[in-house]
């Protein structure tokens, strides 16, 4: 099958499946997770044969990835030779190879084919926007760095589709992307902010936050400014794990990925995903470090695929504590919530634990004094009645767009948290 042949079939898979019932859904997923066991998996030397069930297979992630590389990719392609790869446009052979960003230490890889790409596109059009399709659409994506990803897309009749470097700062590609006047963008939400605090001139159709977390504190901002309800695709180096229907409900990519999920805590679970339809790398019980809150209502579009009520952030950012009853975990939401209820005037902040008994509250300098307090007082109330002894402690210190590095407004900066 050619590019193009690869992703209308994809596209056409994607919606079929959205059409059928929970019941037959699970029946065709069950059978596709079947048979990537038993012909795709063994491919791979860390496997080596088949497993009877899921459930014996080792759960993975991305340090034991990485460290065997090799072992995890049919192609036999070392680590080194994907880094090298990277600085070659992202091309090793017919492979794609992509990076998350990061520090150099917990920088993850990707290896895709050349089918797999298109099938990855197909199926991103069809869950992000199939009703804009045929009336010639331009995407705009503003992301951190050229995965090759994208390429395949500006090939297509159908799709233009322009590249924006995040790392290079608005200011240099700012008139580029008014001109192209695009149909769809793809951003960052502290980005998609950016353009409505500049008043950025653009007038798209649909515009969908990602590869950061959406905070709440930033929608209205942008549903404001650009009149639409904000989407998500919530993709990672390791794939795309949800994308938003025309009815709003964030859907897992359960059509592509198996999801198994462990409790967190506090009612949010992390997924374990095992990609059923990739090839090239195999990901299989792969442990994310997203924490989730899982919804239990079905969406009134009636696709089959469940939904998250929110991504509410990493594990990584996960405050850990002491308390009187001994050490306990604050995720990201919890502690935002408190900041942004304490006064309606906090539309940013940045609040970093900095060692198990302090806590940083960054705050602009132009806001009032006493939000600051409130939000202040709010924290520790919060962790005052989980029995936590913590110092809260305000910074007034400007805010400005990174464009970086991700931004993770509640972060946790302890060391045995990597
Ligand atoms: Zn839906």
């Amino acid at each position: 099958m050619n590019g193009l042949a690869e992703a209308v079939a994809s596209f056409a898979l994607t919606r079929w499946v959205a059409r059928k019932s929970r019941a037959d859904f699970e029946r065709w997923q069950a059978a596709a997770l079947r048979r990537f066991l038993d012909h795709d998996l063994p491919r791979a030397p860390f496997y080596g044969k088949a497993p009877s069930r899921l459930e014996d297979l080792p759960v993975t992630d991305k340090a034991l990835l990485m460290r065997r590389f090799a072992d995890f990719n049919v192609h036999g392609l070392t680590a080194a030779e994907a880094w090298t790869a990277l600085e070659h446009y992202g091309r090793a052979g017919s492979l794609t190879v992509g990076a998350s960003t990061g520090t150099s230490g917990n920088r993850g890889l990707f290896v895709i084919s050349e089918a797999e790409k298109y099938r990855w596109l197909g199926s991103i059009l069809a869950k992000a926007a199939p009703d804009l399709l045929w009336r010639g659409m331009r995407v705009a994506v503003v992301l951190p760095q050229n995965t090759g990803l994208y390429d395949s897309a500006r090939k297509s009749r159908l799709v233009k589709l322009a590249f924006f470097d995040l790392a290079q700062g608005p200011e240099r590609w700012r008139h580029a992307l008014e001109a192209f006047d695009p149909t769809v963008i793809i951003a960052p939400p502290k980005m998609l902010r950016h353009f409505a605090s500049e008043s950025f001139r653009l007038r798209p159709q649909r515009v969908f936050s990602a590869a950061e977390t959406l905070d709440p504190v930033d929608r209205p901002v942008i549903e404001s400014f650009f009149r639409l309800p904000l989407d998500q695709i919530y993709m990672a180096t390791e794939g795309l794990f949800a994308v938003t229907c025309r009815h709003g409900g964030l859907h897992l990519a359960e059509d592509s990925v198996f999801f198994e999920f462990e409790p967190a805590g506090e009612g949010l679970v992390t997924p374990r995903v095992t990609a059923f339809r990739r090839r090239a790398q195999i990901m299989a019980r792969y442990r994310m470090n997203d924490l989730l809150r899982l919804s239990d209502r079905p969406c009134a579009c009636g696709s089959p695929l469940r939904c998250v009520d929110e991504v509410v952030g990493r594990m990584d950012d996960v405050f850990r504590l002491a308390s009187e009853n001994g050490p306990i975990l604050v995720t990201p939401d919890v502690l935002r919530n408190a900041v942004l209820k304490a006064d309606r005037r906090i539309d940013d902040f940045r609040l970093i634990q900095t060692a198990p008994d302090t806590i940083e509250l960054r705050l602009a300098p132009s806001l009032a004094d006493e939000a600051a307090m409130a939000a202040q007082q709010a924290v520790c109330k919060m962790l005052e009645a989980r029995k936590v002894v913590v110092a809260v402690t305000v910074v007034r210190v400007p805010l400005p767009l990174e464009t970086g590095r991700k931004l993770r407004r509640v972060e946790c900066r302890l060391e045995q948290a990597r």
